[in-house]
C-alpha cells in the first residue's frame, strides 16, 4: 500500500489496526475504591487519564511524520516511533497553541456545540481544545454566575434569567457579534431535531462526545462535587438523557 499524503495514511486500515494494537498494548489495569478493575489509557506526557476513546492521540516521536516518509512503515507503523497522547499534550507536541491566530487549527468564530450524555465530559473536552479569547456558554456555570450557588447547584426560580442570559449569548453567537475567536456551546442535546435546528440557526458544527449509561452513572460515583452528593436527582437526569436520545 502506497500513501501519497499523511492525511490518506491516517484514514487506511494498516493504521487504524496499528492503532489499535498500541492501545490495547499500553492499556493500564487499576483497581478501583470498590474493588472492581477497569482499564485506562494514559496520556505517555502528562500521565493522565484519556476517558474519551476518540481523544487518544497517537504522535510519531522521535521521529515526525511527513508525506515523505509516510511509507516508510519502519517510521510510521513502529511501535517505537510513536507514543500515546492527550489531546492537550498532542497539540502542545505540533506546538498548536502557539504563533498567530491564522495558523492555529480552530477557525476563527468557529462556533461548536458540544453535546453528549451528562457527566460524559464535555467541559473536558472544551477546555482541551478551546483557547484564551474563545467564549463557552455552560448553563450550569450561567446559574453559577448569578446564584453563587455550588457548581451545579442550580435554583430552579432562576430558570427563565438563566434562559435569557444564554439567549442573549446565543444571538450574538449567531450574528457573530464581539470579539471572541471561537464558541463552545455546552449541553444535552438529546433531541436531534432541536440539536440540529440550533446548529443550523447558529452555523455551528455538533461535536458529540460519546459515552454509554454505564461509564456515565461510574463518573458520578466518583465526581467528587455537589453532583455526586445530588446522586439520584443527576442519575434521573442521566436516564432522561439515555431515554430522549435521538440519534
Ligand atoms: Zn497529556
Ligand atoms: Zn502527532
Amino acid at each position: 500500500m502506497n500513501y501519497s499524503t499523511i492525511k490518506q495514511f491516517f484514514r487506511g486500515l494498516e493504521w487504524q489496526l496499528f492503532r489499535q494494537q498500541i492501545i490495547f498494548d499500553r492499556m493500564v489495569t487499576v483497581v478501583n475504591p470498590d474493588g472492581s478493575i477497569s482499564k485506562h489509557i494514559v496520556c505517555e506526557y502528562c500521565k493522565k487519564n484519556i476517558v474519551v476513546s476518540r481523544h487518544i492521540q497517537i504522535h510519531h516521536t522521535p521521529i515526525e511524520l511527513t508525506d515523505d516518509n509516510v511509507n516508510d512503515v519502519t517510521i510510521s507503523l513502529n511501535p517505537d516511533n510513536v507514543k500515546i497522547a492527550c489531546l492537550h499534550c498532542h497539540n502542545k507536541e505540533h506546538d498548536r497553541f502557539s504563533g498567530p491566530a491564522t495558523k492555529r487549527h480552530v477557525k476563527n468564530k468557529g462556533v461548536y456545540i458540544v453535546y453528549g450524555p451528562p457527566m460524559c465530559g464535555k467541559t473536558t473536552y472544551v477546555k482541551e481544545n478551546m483557547q484564551p479569547g474563545d467564549i463557552v456558554v455552560d448553563m450550569d456555570r450561567l446559574y453559577q454566575a448569578v446564584s453563587l450557588q455550588p457548581l451545579y447547584d442550580k435554583p430552579d426560580n432562576l430558570k427563565y434569567i438563566i434562559f435569557g442570559l444564554r439567549n442573549t449569548l446565543l444571538d450574538n453567537i449567531k450574528t457573530r457579534y464581539g470579539n471572541w475567536n471561537s464558541a463552545w456551546i455546552i449541553g444535552g442535546y438529546a433531541d436531534k431535531y432541536a440539536r440540529d435546528k440550533l446548529a443550523s440557526d447558529l452555523g455551528a458544527e455538533l461535536v458529540y462526545i460519546e459515552a454509554d449509561k454505564e461509564d456515565c452513572l461510574y463518573r458520578l460515583n466518583y465526581c467528587n462535587d455537589y453532583r455526586q452528593e445530588h446522586k439520584d436527582e443527576w442519575t434521573e437526569y442521566i436516564n432522561n438523557w439515555f431515554d430522549n436520545f435521538t440519534k
